[in-house]
């Protein structure tokens, strides 16, 4: 059977380039659907409507807007809904907020559900919906990896020398791979990996040495970097 979908074909394009094909892949998804938003439908009635829901996009999302050259005009009729949706919800959302516990002899449970974990955001009240740019780039994800599955055994080795997934989208594929395909990828994620960490100590000996006149590699180089995006995702994510 051949895959003639538009995510195949991103991913066989993708894939060719450095760095995890999914971040790739999610992160173009995401580009094109607010190019197309500032373009075409910054008017648009449904996206009203959707932008009052989620009181605009995330932080992220908000800011690459702004990217766009010669769209700060639609990038403001864009933040001009948003945040008359702000205004106009500001009440309901500062009773959501500011709910009392639903009762005070279930202390145990109330503390559970107010208190976050260290150092960990509260969350935003359930009346704002997710960001819509998240929305389809976490689409995206979902599907470029079900397909970079069923396509393993030829997406395996360009993974290789792109240097495997990051860490966290190699984690969302090891949840839905087979047993054979989770072996696969442990293998390319370690074999990398291994490389990398080999990289990162050529960097660090040729610092601290004060090895400055050595040459050094190329990948050893960019090793911290290439690092960070392995760890946390090419892109900074959410
Ligand atoms: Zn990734
Ligand atoms: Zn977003």
């Amino acid at each position: 059977m051949r895959d003639k979908t538009a995510t195949y074909q991103r991913l066989q394009a993708m894939i060719v380039e450095k760095g995890c094909p999914i971040c790739h892949l999610s992160q173009d998804a995401a580009t094109t659907y607010l190019d197309t938003i500032l373009w075409e439908s910054s008017t648009d009635l449904n996206m009203h409507q959707m932008l009052t829901a989620s009181i605009g996009f995330c932080g992220r999302h908000s800011r690459e807007l702004l990217a766009f050259g010669g769209q700060r005009l639609a990038a403001a009729v864009v933040e001009r809904s948003s945040l008359l949706a702000a205004i106009r919800r500001l009440p309901e959302l500062a009773a959501e907020a500011g709910a009392p516990p639903p009762s005070q002899f279930r202390l145990w449970q109330v503390r559970r559900q107010n208190q976050n974990l260290d150092g960990e955001r509260p969350a935003l009240p359930a009346g704002i919906k997710p960001c819509p740019a998240c929305i389809r780039q976490a689409n995206e994800e979902t599907r470029g990896i079900k397909i970079f599955l069923a396509h393993l055994e030829e997406f395996s080795s360009p993974l290789l020398a792109a240097g495997g997934l990051c860490l966290p989208h190699f984690l969302q594929a090891i949840r839905t791979a087979s047993a054979s395909e989770r072996e696969i990828l442990m293998n390319i994620q370690q074999n990398v990996w291994a490389e990398l960490a080999g990289d990162l100590d050529e960097f660090i000996r040729k610092q601290m040495h004060h090895h400055h006149g050595e040459p050094i590699s190329e990948e050893a180089r960019h090793a911290v970097e290439r690092t960070i995006r392995g760890l946390t995702g090419e892109f900074p994510v959410r």
